[in-house]
């Protein structure tokens, strides 16, 4: 507002809305809770679109682009786009790269509501699709059909803990002109950058280990300028973008996700040598384990670690396993995964619940099959509370 004086009901409208004073540097970076950016006038609107500023908050925010910058840069990639969701991530990239006729080759063992929108929503499009073993690179390549555009997997499996060789799997997918696509949720930038391996899109939900402290819901993908580009200008139609909020949030967790996610990948480490080697397990599905199919292969992929989730088998007893949840002091059952805080997830009344009895049984899960995400607690104190809840085995 200039010295014109107008009255109350006008300038309670204007006054203080602009900042004076030096404030260009806050400490942590400022919520643009906005909908919209004031320009002057037409000229300082094309001065804006020419260096893509900011007009209205559904293209674009400074606190999604920033959130964005610092994944790009954890990623080792050259642009990222945030979303609403680690969905909004997954089904807006389907639907950008893939057209009417081309075939996308999937892992079988997704989220499963990532199984959920291949197998239900791209058919609807007429996208072929077709699920194999992406821990078996023949059935990969055997499943590559001429118009496969795009092959998806995740760096690691739920609730078996699996890991695919991204490596492999990337030369597969150029091999035959097609782009890999993968889901870094599990593992994140801190254990493997799957563009550094050769995928072409690098997904994370960031709900999980990414924010770390379960208070948000947003995605990223992260690939080339070219392709991200592309996922950005149907982004924009389809409105899958966050707010300011939630993004300053999000960024706010990925300050200390390196620190957070280390401590999670030490104390699962723990945790499953501790549950492997205790007589009430019956198996323990982690990459630690030496056992584990992908072991080596685990070793050779990642970085720093192997991954903040397991899964292990109980005895199939519904009575003693709601006992043995109830006994834990520590982690409580929640559906989601990646907090601070371990939690507890058991697939047959959840991930694969409304999966045929005998399919699960094939996939290995069974009834006593209880998935961990680890936390941040003293590993010490975690092991010695899952001991003493597996009492009600003895
Ligand atoms: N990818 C994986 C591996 C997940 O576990 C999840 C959710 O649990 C998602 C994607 C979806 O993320 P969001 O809940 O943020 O949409």
């Amino acid at each position: 507002m200039g010295e014109t004086k107008f009255s109350r009901a006008t300038e309670i409208l204007y006054q203080g809305a602009y900042v004076k004073g030096r404030a260009e540097r806050p400490e942590t970076p400022p919520i643009y809770l906005t909908t919209a950016f004031n320009v002057e006038d037409l000229d300082d609107l094309l001065s804006v679109y020419e260096v893509q500023g900011y007009t209205y908050n559904r293209t674009r925010n400074p606190n999604r682009n920033t959130l964005a910058e610092l994944i790009t840069y954890l990623e080792n990639g050259e642009e990222s786009i945030i979303f609403s969701s680690g969905m909004g991530a997954i089904s807006t990239s389907m639907l950008a790269l893939l057209d009417t006729g081309d075939h996308l080759l999937s892992d079988g063992t997704l989220y499963g509501e990532t199984i959920d929108l291949i197998a239900k929503v791209l058919p609807k499009y007429g996208i072929e699709i077709t699920f194999v073993d992406f821990t078996d690179p023949d059935a990969v390549k055997n499943a590559v059909k001429p118009n496969t555009k795009m092959l998806y997997t995740e760096t690691v499996s739920n609730p078996m803990i699996t890991v695919v060789d991204i490596e492999t799997v990337a030369e597969i997918a150029h091999a035959n002109n097609a782009l890999l696509v993968v889901d870094n949720t599990f593992t994140t930038s801190r254990v493997i950058r799957p563009l550094e391996k050769g995928a072409d899109i690098s997904i994370n939900s960031l709900t999980k280990f990414a924010n770390g402290h379960s208070d948000a819901v947003a995605g990223a993908l992260t690939g080339s300028r070219e392709l991200v580009k592309k996922i950005y200008d149907l982004q924009v139609l389809l409105g899958s973008t966050i707010d300011g909020f939630t993004a300053w949030l999000v960024q706010r967790g990925m300050r200390t996700m390196d620190l957070r996610v280390q401590k999670q990948l030490d104390n699962a480490n723990k945790l499953a040598q501790a549950l492997e080697a205790d007589p009430r397990v019956i198996k323990v599905h982690h990459p630690s384990i030496a056992t584990h199919p992908q072991h080596e292969l685990a070793k050779q992929l990642f970085e720093n670690g192997y991954c903040g989730m397991l899964s292990f088998e109980m005895p199939d007893d519904r009575t003693k396993i709601n006992a043995f949840m109830r006994k834990l002091n520590t982690a409580h059952y929640a559906m989601t995964l990646g907090g601070y805080r371990t939690s507890l997830s058991h697939p047959v009344s959840s991930s694969h619940y409304s999966i045929p009895e005998a399919e699960r049984q094939k996939m290995g899960i069974t009834f006593g099959l209880m998935r961990v995400s680890i936390g941040i607690e003293d590993p010490d104190d975690l092991i010695a509370d899952f001991r003493q809840a597996l009492d009600v085995f003895d």
